[in-house]
Formats: structure tokens, sequence, C-alpha cells
């Protein structure tokens, strides 16, 4: 898409002159598109618990309440939902704060990685536990890397417990480390439902969950995870990527530049 406007016009007997500059502006155009879309998204995502809020609190008001087995299922029901609304909007927030920053915001410092994945376990053990998931740390001791820690730490809280949730009972996550000249990465590999060809990429897009109406109704989530691990991982000069075998389970890998220590 290009759009024009004309900076000079001179005429004289033997000429005229006429300059334009051609912009071009597919990629804003493709940018508000995407947060055009992002807002409507959202909007549609946050009406859903609040419709169902003060739906089943209307009902409770104009005579359900009287029950106590409908009043106990509604007002869970509106707990459910509460909660529901509390992880969208903070999603929806993280990522407008993770855009709204400038790729140089960064406040690197040097993390020694095996130990923050033991941290990050011990947050996790309890919802691994509830499925029997085994939480394994594979980094060798005194791995030191540069980075920004609070945007790593949310980065792999996120893959883990993702790895956790699309796990099956009795499973296992794995964290590993791997290094080279230019580059370290780190790998979390899970032993889940794994994630057919065709979605592999779209589950980075913001919103979006594999076969809705299978896992969605077991398991509870934003659909904004993953986008917003990507967004972390770009603004570290990173990459993202994943491998997966539906049934087996998926690994997701994380790459960033070494920077010097
Ligand atoms: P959420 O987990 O809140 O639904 P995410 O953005 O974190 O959202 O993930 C998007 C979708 O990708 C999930 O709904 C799920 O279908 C799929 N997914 C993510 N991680 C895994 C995983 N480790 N194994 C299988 N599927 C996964």
């Amino acid at each position: 898409r290009v759009e024009a406007s004309v900076i000079y016009t001179s005429t004289t007997e033997d000429f005229f002159q006429i300059l334009v500059l051609l912009y071009d502006v597919t990629e804003i155009y493709a940018v508000e598109k995407m947060q055009m879309d992002f807002i409507s998204n959202a909007s549609h995502e946050l009406k859903t618990p609040v419709t169902a809020i003060a739906g089943f609190a209307e009902t409770l008001l104009s005579g359900a309440k009287d029950d106590p087995k409908t009043l106990n299922e509604f007002l869970e029901i509106i707990q459910r939902e509460s909660k529901r609304l509390t992880e969208l909007i903070q999603d929806v927030l993280s990522i407008s704060r993770i855009e709204s920053q400038s790729l140089s915001d960064q406040h690197l410092s040097s993390i020694e990685l095996s130990s923050m994945i033991d941290e990050q376990i011990s947050v996790l053990r309890q919802i691994a536990s509830m499925k029997n998931v085994s939480l394994i740390n594979n980094v060798p001791k005194n791995t030191v890397q540069k980075s920004d820690e609070s945007k790593l730490v949310e980065v792999l809280k996120n893959l883990m417990s993702n790895a956790i949730k699309y796990n099956r009972e009795g499973g296992q996550v794995e964290v590993s480390y791997q290094s080279g000249e230019q580059n370290w990465s780190l790998q979390v590999t899970d032993t889940g439902i794994g994630i057919a060809k065709n979605e592999q990429s779209r589950i980075f897009e913001r919103f979006y969950r594999v076969d809705a109406s299978r896992t969605q109704q077991v398991v509870s989530g934003t659909g904004l995870g993953l986008a917003i691990v990507s967004e972390l991982v770009k603004s570290l000069h990173g990459q993202i990527s994943v491998t997966s075998q539906r049934g087996v389970g998926s690994t997701f890998t994380v790459t960033f530049p070494t920077q010097s220590k």
C-alpha cells in the first residue's frame, strides 16, 4: 500500500516540475490492523465473563438465591468467571506494557540460569503435583548469561506452566540448556498432548487456543500466554520455536544472542 504527497511544484515557461514523495505504508497499516483486531478480540473476550457474572448475579437477586443449592452453584460460577476476568485483564495489560516499552528498555544483569529454573520449579511445584507431573532441571549449575531477569522469568514461567497444563497425568517437564559461540538457548520439553503441525505457528497468535471444543473446557487459559512470551523474546532480540508431535509432547526453545559479560 502506497501513499503519496506532493511536496514541491514549479512552473517555468518550458517545464512543469513536481516532486512527489511515495511512502510504503503497508507495514503501518498492518500494525494498525493488528491493534484494531486486538482491541476488538480483547473486548469480546472480556465481555464473556462480565455477561456471565451480571447474568448469574441478576438471577440470584430475582429469587434464585432462596434455593441453597442454586445459590452455591451460581456463586461458584461468579467466582470462576471473576478469576477468568482477572487473568484476562492481567494478560491484556502485560501485552500493552511490553508493546509500549522500547526495545532498548532492558535491565540486563548476569543471571545464574540453573537457580532461576530451580526457583520457577518451586513456584510451580504445587500445580504440577496435582497432575503428578515431575519437573526436572537439566541446566548445569553455574551457567551464567546476561539477560533481563524479569522478562526471562516471565518467559520461563509461561512455558513451564503450559508444559504442566497440557501434560498428561504422571508426565514430565524438563528444562535444558545449550550454548554456542553466538547464541544460547533454553528448552522446555514436555510429555503432553502435543500440537498438530498446522497449529504450531498459530499458537503464538493473540487469543488463539488449539481446538477450543476439546481443550478449552478442560484447561483454563486466556490464549495470550505465548503471545506475551513471543513479545518478550523479541524484545530480548531472541527467537522462539516449537517442535511437537501429537500425543507425544512438545519442546519450546528460546534462543538469545550471547551478550558479553
Ligand atoms: P493458553 O494456555 O492461555 O490457552 P497460550 O498462548 O499459552 O494460551 O497457548 C496457546 C495454545 O497453545 C493453548 O491454548 C494450547 O492449545 C497450545 N499449547 C501451548 N503450550 C502447549 C504445550 N506445551 N503443549 C500442547 N499445547 C500447548
